[in-house]
């Protein structure tokens, strides 16, 4: 089994490096955007970031925070910009005060509280929103949207000088289209699927499947705030997504076990749609 931390995924022009492994550590970033999604204990990988979106304050999530505010101060980086529930920051800046106890200097940083259908920029044409999600502590989603200026429908028989005409006029030819291209869930139960309809649009659903098998039922799954893999399947239709990528799996299934598992749940139509994230 490969222990390794962090292996790199990608798919089209998007690139992903990380870890998640239910319980231990998930932490999974954009390298060319510089945004991570969740901490896990923080690693070296994470520290030249600029953006985090912290699903919820469970440490195998949430315990880098203040690794990532130190090793940023001690390299001279910009501070980071942390975005995380709502509940999440007075106890983190109460911890970050204590480490700069210990420590002995002081930290800049930026915590945000987030809501659900906040827009967070990233740069030009793309943006984080903000979902809720379902677990035993308040947390939330986020998707990464591109935002993609096109002619409106009622202008797209019009020659180029005629469009250059109307824009002289004053008058706005385009529309801005909002493609929803990666939705991210840390651990959650699997109704966060219906609370936004961008949702299942995304092109790649980052997913947590924690539990794979009859090792643990649905029910129990769902006490503990997470997606049974059984619960996943017959949802596979109405998920438009182009790859669903399946993070947060059980550390009791080896890589070779949960393949196996996967390959013989799922109908053989979405066997190219499903990706097991590499990284554990
Ligand atoms: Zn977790
Ligand atoms: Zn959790």
């Amino acid at each position: 089994m490969s222990l390794k931390i962090g292996e790199p995924w990608s798919y089209g022009d998007y690139k992903f490096f990380g870890v998640s492994l239910a319980g231990i550590r998930t932490a999974i970033i954009m390298p060319e955007l510089s945004i991570s999604f969740d901490v896990a204990q923080g690693f070296p990988y994470l520290i030249n970031m600029h953006k985090y979106f912290i699903t919820h304050g469970h440490l195998d999530h949430a315990a880098g925070i203040p690794y990532i505010i130190s090793q940023k101060m001690m390299t001279s980086q910009k501070p980071g910009e942390f975005y995380m529930p709502p509940s999440l920051v007075e106890p983190m800046t109460e911890i970050m005060n204590l480490w700069s106890k210990i420590e002995g200097f002081p930290y800049n940083y930026k915590f945000t509280a987030v809501q659900g259908d906040d827009e967070i920029e990233i740069n030009n044409h793309s943006f984080v929103k903000v979902f809720p999600t379902t677990h035993r502590v308040e947390s939330f989603g986020y998707t990464l949207f591109d935002r993609k200026k096109k002619l409106k429908n009622e202008y797209a028989d019009l020659s180029k000088n005629q469009i250059v005409d109307l824009r002289r006029q004053g008058v706005d030819v385009n529309e801005v289209h909002q493609i929803p291209l990666v939705s991210f869930t840390g651990d959650t139960q699997i109704e966060f699927l219906d609370a936004r309809p961008w949702i299942k649009k995304s092109k790649i659903l980052f997913l947590e499947a924690t539990y794979l098998d009859s090792m643990r039922p649905i029910e129990r799954a769902r006490e503990w705030g997470h997606t049974h893999f059984d619960e996943i399947i017959p949802r596979l239709d109405e998920i438009e997504s182009e790859r669903i990528v399946l993070i947060h799996t059980s550390s009791r299934y080896s890589i070779s076990e949960a393949l196996r598992i996967i390959k013989e749940k799922v109908p053989e139509k979405h066997h190219e749609r499903i990706v097991f994230f590499p990284g554990r």
